[in-house]
């Protein structure tokens, strides 16, 4: 079957200007060329720090950002070809749960009315029965229908993400976007949050892309998992395979910080210093040389392309060329 969602070649450049109104000096590449897919019922997790264009491409799939160029194609349609009443409809089947439910909830309505919102916007409903679904969908998320009457500000950070959750589920979308959902959460709530989330693609059939900055947070609900880095997807590989043997050097980066469960496996240890460049002006080549230890002459001089070097493994570094050479 096809996947629910497929994106090729996605770009997002912001131009930069001098003053706020002043000349154009030059562009951010904030997203730089992305392609992936997500199949129906699966998680896609996205990674890579703060920066990277993972929020950025989450923005375009939901359309709060368009496109400089590439295709975005939705259960069997490209969002760019839609007419206005198709655009709404996709608009209710692809929802957003935001990072920060606080600054997400408007505290002056009540939780009630905070839910009851994107039926309105979407016209779902009378009255009687959106009110219905508010309390099926407190309930669903683990809270009470009497929360309804209550504000944001009564409620914890984590009852707060169950509120944003919840939201995002009243127009019974298909897909769910979560970016860095639990990144603001007590390290003791975050799995909470991510088992419900777990449950709820199960028990509602959602198909999920989960944007993180690291890769122990996305681990267990990632069935793949994309590593992003100054715009670009560096690789693309099914959760085992990435987790196991991660080919980018800047993915292993990023597995060296996450502890490993079983202390008979080691996995090699890759640190990487200095900062972030700025995505104003990337290096040349391969973005990471900067910060690559097994950076070579071609790295400064030539970008690599994401490619399958294994089934399901795909990677963008000169490391593995043609040959197969590591
Ligand atoms: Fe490092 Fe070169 Fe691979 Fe880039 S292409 S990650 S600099 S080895
Ligand atoms: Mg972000």
């Amino acid at each position: 079957t096809e996947p629910l969602l497929k994106v090729k070649g996605l770009k997002k450049y912001f131009p930069i200007r001098q003053g706020v109104l002043g000349k154009v000096s030059g562009q951010v590449k904030a997203v730089d060329d992305v392609s992936f897919y997500v199949n129906e019922g699966e998680t896609l997790g996205i990674v890579g720090e703060s920066g990277c264009g993972k929020s950025t491409t989450g923005r375009m799939l939901m359309r709060l950002l368009e496109p400089t160029e590439g295709s975005i194609e939705f259960d069997g349609k490209l969002l760019s070809d839609l007419s206005k009443e198709e655009m709404r409809k996709a608009r209710r089947e692809i929802q957003m749960v935001f990072q920060d439910p606080y600054a997400s909830l408007n505290p002056r309505h009540s939780i009630g009315k905070i839910l009851e919102e994107p039926l309105v916007v979407h016209g779902i409903g009378d009255v009687k029965e959106r009110k219905k679904k508010v309390n099926e969908f407190l309930e669903i998320v683990g809270l009470s229908s009497y929360h309804a009457r209550r504000y944001p500000h009564q409620f914890s950070g984590g009852q707060r993400q169950r509120i944003g959750i919840a939201r995002a589920l009243m127009t019974n979308p298909k897909l769910i976007i979560a970016d860095e959902p639990v990144s603001a959460l007590d390290v003791s709530i975050q799995a909470q949050v991510l088992n419900l989330m777990q449950d709820l693609q199960k028990d509602l059939k959602l198909t999920y892309i989960f944007i993180a900055h690291d890769l122990g947070v996305v681990r267990h609900i990632s069935d793949r998992v994309g590593v992003m880095y100054l715009g670009k997807m560096v690789e693309l590989a099914d959760s085992e395979s990435l987790y196991s043997k991660p080919l980018h050097p800047y993915s292993k980066a990023l597995l060296s910080a996450v502890p490993v469960p079983d202390p008979n496996f080691t996995r090699e240890q890759i640190l990487i210093t200095g900062d972030i460049p700025s995505p104003s002006n990337p290096p040349a080549g391969c973005t990471f040389h900067t910060r690559c230890p097994f950076k070579m002459d071609i790295c400064s001089k030539t970008v690599p392309v994401l490619k399958e070097v294994e089934k399901g493994h795909s990677v963008a570094c000169h490391l593995y060329n043609e040959q197969g050479q590591q």
